[in-house]
């Protein structure tokens, strides 16, 4: 800390300077980020509510009230009626938030979770936190979980059974119908973590499988309006089906404005809130199906160009996110990528490169990327 501030002048000088050191994503070289620029609205939005804390609702009810619509248009979106939920930090925290309240309910000794292989690591860091132990179930060909797997995996210690709608790595959608019918069985809690898939697969042109609270047992559900949803972060969404759901998280709130608190963190972004439902009301359905259109279209012609060129795609893409190897050596070329400024995963576990097309991978970028894949390659 200074002892004598700067002038408003110099301190906007600094960080235009510093601010050019983060990567933009209208560059067009980020290929492998789950968040883009928000709407131009919704970053309006945001400075309008800057200094509104969700955590004090008493102060704030015009966002309690944007927060209320949001989680509305979240479970019309995910058919859901009467749900309950919060914006929160992000996909970690929804999660986060949903083992906990299957936890509570549950209230077993031993605690199990079971989580496809391909879960996020955010369950990771959830079942260290929560002191959960997380039981893996393996996946198919198809690299969805294997239902047969989850129903061997369900104990008497299982509070929890989690499906991704998206998964992060390859955009897999798990078959959550299968599992549905396994958990109802059991008679254990749902979450399908559609962090992802949540704001992509509603809007895709093909018909999909239900995967969200049309099915009964879906007790929870995560989806993030800071990746697909072009709002700006940190705006994470958790929704529950059941109002009581939030009971289970009630904590006594002794100096603020409301008695009781029912999230995970205290002080909340009502900017991001208010960015979410600016979002939502610009675009509207319609608009975010012409978003998913042409995000999906872009991904078919790098798959159809990376195939062309002799590439192999580990899977179908069937949201907007692409992983392909090389024979000659996917690391190698990861790094050679790298090198020419492309900014793309390698993933390990598959030996592939990831690509995810959001918003801001526009068509000439996906074409300078095929141009530079095939001239590393000598193609
Ligand atoms: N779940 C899925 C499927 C994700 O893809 C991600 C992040 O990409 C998360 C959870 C965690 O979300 P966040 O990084 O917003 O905490």
């Amino acid at each position: 800390m200074l002892t004598s501030g700067l002038s408003k002048k110099q301190v906007l000088a600094e960080l235009k300077k510093i601010r050019r050191l983060d990567q933009q994503y209208s560059d067009g070289k980020i290929l492998c980020s789950m968040c883009t620029n928000p709407h131009p609205t919704a970053e309006k939005a945001y400075r309008l509510f800057l200094s509104s804390n969700l955590g004090d609702p008493g102060l704030f009810p015009g966002s309690v009230q944007l927060e209320k619509e949001v989680v509305c248009d979240l479970e019309r979106l995910l058919h859901g009626e009467n749900c309950v939920g919060h914006i929160v930090s992000g996909g970690t925290e929804a999660n986060l938030t949903a083992l906990l309240v299957a936890r509570n309910i549950a209230s077993v000794r031993a605690p199990e979770v079971v989580l496809p292989e391909s879960a996020h690591f955010s369950f990771t860091k959830i079942c260290r936190s929560l002191n959960l132990k997380p039981v893996y179930a393996g996946l198919n060909d198809s690299f969805e979980v294997d239902p047969k797997q989850v129903d061997e995996c369900i104990s008497e210690n299982t509070i929890a059974v989690v499906g991704t709608a998206g998964t992060s790595e390859l955009g897999i959608v798990d078959p959550i119908e299968a599992i549905s019918q396994i958990v109802a069985r059991h008679n254990v809690w749902l979450h399908v973590d559609a962090a992802f898939g949540g704001l992509v697969i509603p809007f895709l042109a093909d018909a999909q499988r239900p995967f969200d609270f049309e099915l009964e047992a879906v007790k929870s559900m995560t989806v993030d309006p800071h990746k697909m949803g072009m709002a700006a972060i940190p705006a994470g969404g958790i929704l529950f089906r059941h109002a009581e759901a939030l009971d289970f998280l009630m904590t006594e709130t002794p100096y603020l404005t409301d008695q009781f608190q029912n999230t995970f963190a205290g002080t909340r972004s009502g900017a991001a809130v208010a960015s979410t439902w600016a979002a939502f009301r610009s675009l509207g359905s319609e608009g975010y199906r012409k978003i998913v259109d042409k995000c999906m279209k872009t991904t078919r012609f790098l798959a159809d160009g990376l195939t062309e060129t002799g590439f192999a795609l580990v899977t179908k893409p069937t949201l907007n996110i692409l992983a392909f190897r090389s024979s000659e050596g996917t690391k190698r070329l990861a790094e050679k990528l790298r090198e020419k400024g492309w900014f793309i995963s390698y993933v390990p576990r598959y030996d592939c490169i990831r690509i995810v097309v959001m918003p801001h991978v526009k068509k000439r970028h996906a074409i300078a990327f095929l141009k530079d894949v095939a001239k590393i390659e000598n193609l």
